[in-house]
């Protein structure tokens, strides 16, 4: 076996594990990895770890030997009697079989006041997770996650890329975003087809903008990237307000009708939806 191998191998081996790829199973081999994920996401010895997907409980061992507590959750029936012989004995494991979008994570957390959500995510659902995550307004500090490059870029993505959207938009609204590290395909068993980032979310203690109201704010966005090639005015059509209204926002905000959605700040994006908020009301 290749030095750098983990126990990864071994246990799917040893408890014949066949892997199901609507999963998005995908574990990791490579020692380096879950070494880095818990040193990026600073785990120490106060907090509460919520992993979502530990698989054969690879990078779990890693959270357990720095945090004060770990809970686990996944969706597998094969994989939660593999984890519980493997890890059960240990008091500071908590494992549950559900899936992560249906898990209420305020229950989890209950009066916890250093939480931190550590995870190679599946990649089928990786945007859901990350929206109910944030959304929701768990009390989490930060979210060290493992996702597909393209989606990490995205999320980091500054105006006037090609990157830039809604989920840059959505994250950046609630979290300061760092990249940890980059991750080749031949890390995992078995290989995902696309290359991996270690992304870490640190909560911001309020959103980045305040706007008048949220809901209005991301139908905004959502609609500014809707239709890339056209100019926001377009977009925002759908939002059903006359043209005349629309054009006075416009002014009100400073923001030239003929601009693109993804020039816009995410300060311009709220300056805008509060005077559209403004005209319609
Ligand atoms: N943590 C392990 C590792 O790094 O080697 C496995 C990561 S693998 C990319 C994703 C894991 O998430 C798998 O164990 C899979 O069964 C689990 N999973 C998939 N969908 C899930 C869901 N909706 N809720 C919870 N776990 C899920």
């Amino acid at each position: 076996m290749d030095m750098k191998d983990i126990q990864t191998q071994e246990l799917v081996k040893k408890y014949n594990f066949k892997f199901t790829k609507s999963l998005g199973q995908n574990f990791l081999t490579d020692e380096s990895v879950p070494h880095d994920i818990v040193n990026g996401a600073e785990v120490n010895k106060d907090d509460l770890v919520i992993e979502i997907g530990p698989g054969v409980g690879t990078l779990t061992t890693q959270l357990l030997n720095r945090a004060k507590r770990v809970i686990a959750i996944e969706l597998d029936d094969k994989l939660i009697p593999i984890l519980q012989e493997e890890l059960g004995d240990n008091p500071n494991f908590q494992l549950i079989h559900n899936d992560a979008l249906k898990v209420d994570f305020k229950q989890l957390i209950g009066e916890e006041k250093h939480v931190k959500l550590v995870a190679n995510l599946p990649y089928y659902v990786t945007t859901p997770i990350i929206v109910k995550l944030l959304k929701e307004r768990y009390n989490f500090e930060s979210l060290t996650i493992m996702i597909q490059k393209e989606v990490a870029e995205r999320i980091d993505a500054e105006p006037n890329c090609k990157d830039y959207g809604s989920l840059s938009l959505l994250v950046q609204y609630y979290c300061d975003t760092k990249i940890v590290r980059k991750v080749a395909p031949s890390c995992f068993i078995p290989r995902p087809k696309v290359e991996s980032i270690v992304i870490r979310l640190d909560k911001l203690a309020s959103p980045r903008v305040e706007v008048k109201d949220e809901k209005l704010f991301f139908e905004v966005i959502r609609s500014s990237f809707n239709m890339r090639r056209k100019t926001l005015m377009n977009g925002l059509k759908v939002l059903g307000l006359p043209k005349e209204k629309l054009e006075e926002a416009f002014n009100n905000a400073g923001i030239d009708l003929r601009r693109r959605g993804e020039t816009l700040s995410i300060e311009e994006f709220a300056n805008l939806s509060d005077q559209i908020y403004e005209v319609k009301n």
